[in-house]
């Protein structure tokens, strides 16, 4: 692992100007795939007039159609398909509590991709493969299975060498989970911090919060929700390291908090720029400047040729509102692009009249 803190330094800690260069090459890319071999993808773009030759620069990405959950409801199940079946390793349903299901596909070269930026997350949090001597961490594993992204998370892990224990789907009481921690002298949790079963770090802190703190345990890493800022403050004056991943089922991770980091403000997330494009957008789907706050619409560019070709993900608005942020320079040295206190918006009534819907 290069340097500890990084998994792949070069792509890390690339500059702005690099990762923009970098974010338009693929997006290209990624924009004729889309249109090659998807039928709902040429449709839209085709209503719009649009294509891979629009993009003479990033702001062109403005100009295409801004694709919803609902687009992703009214084609289940394999609407977004874009290879054929038997490229695909793994299906994602998700939904279901709404009776609204969506269904993104994985190939195997997607699958890896998440894995390798999974993988980013702990050497950023200073949480490592035990050495000969067995210092290091062991990892617990308590965010809820079944989605492929969080099930990446765990298998990044693993793939870095760090023992990762996934909680048993039948522990949901707290008190089970404080067992392990303790039997296996447990360093890193990977943890929603609030929720409705006893898996969640309120659960854990609210049974006995004297074994959380005087344990083994030196990092939480969370996901899934913000954490309350009260929470958050407490458990960093006991000594731990408090810190967030920000990602999606249907657009993978989005970016991280590094232990590292230093200069920038409480709340903020680096964007693992040259994977995701990041826009912030109005009310009425028009494009905002860095440093002004608005609604998040991410594209998934993909690792490498192969990577994020299943179900291609062009300009899906993910529900949060956002600041996106183009400095300042961070003291971890990755790229200085990053998105702010993201907060979940329910109503998209007028965003939905003046610009979605064309998919
Ligand atoms: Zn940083």
């Amino acid at each position: 692992m290069e340097d500890m803190k990084y998994v792949n330094k070069d792509l890390e800690t690339m500059s702005l100007d690099k990762v923009k260069e970098l974010q338009l090459e693929k997006l290209r890319k990624m924009v004729k795939f889309a249109y090659e071999n998807n039928e709902v993808y040429k449709e839209a773009f085709d209503k719009k007039g649009v294509k891979t030759e629009t993009l003479d620069s990033l702001d062109d990405l403005a100009k295409f159609p801004i694709l919803t959950k609902e687009h992703l409801v009214k084609h289940f199940p394999y609407g977004f398909l874009s290879m054929p079946k038997n490229q695909i390793k793994k299906i994602y349903m998700s939904g279901g509590t709404t009776g609204k299901p969506i269904a993104i596909f994985y190939s195997a070269a997607d699958n890896n991709e998440i894995i390798d930026v999974a993988s980013r997350i702990y050497p950023a949090a200073g949480v490592l493969p035990p050495d000969e001597n067995n210092k290091g961490d062991v990892l617990y594993h308590l965010l809820p299975m079944g989605s492929h992204i969080v099930n990446c998370f765990m298998d990044a892990a693993s793939t870095l060498g760090i023992p990762v224990i996934p909680a048993h789907f039948s522990y949901n009481e707290p008190e089970k989970h404080l067992e392990v921690i303790k039997d296996f002298g447990v360093t890193a949790l990977n943890i929603a911090p609030v929720g409705k079963k006893g898996s969640n770090l309120q659960g854990l802190l609210e049974v006995d919060e004297e074994r959380i703190i005087d344990n083994n345990i030196k990092t939480i890493l969370y996901a899934g929700a913000p954490m309350p800022i009260d929470m958050m403050k407490d458990l960093m004056k006991k000594g731990k390291t408090v810190l967030g991943v920000y990602g999606g089922t249907e657009i993978g991770g989005i970016g991280i908090q590094s232990k590292y980091c230093s200069g920038i403000p409480p709340g903020t997330f680096h964007v693992w720029g040259d994977r995701t494009l990041v826009e912030i957008v109005d009310d009425d789907g028009k494009p905002l400047k860095p440093g002004q706050r608005g609604y998040m619409i991410v594209t998934a560019l993909g690792g490498d040729e192969f990577a994020g070709r299943a179900t291609p993900i062009i300009r899906y608005r993910t529900g949060d509102e956002v600041t996106l942020m183009e400095g300042p320079e961070c003291g971890c040295g990755r790229t200085p692009l990053y998105v702010s206190k993201p907060k979940r918006i329910e109503d998209f009534s007028r965003m939905d009249k003046s610009c979605a819907g064309e998919f």
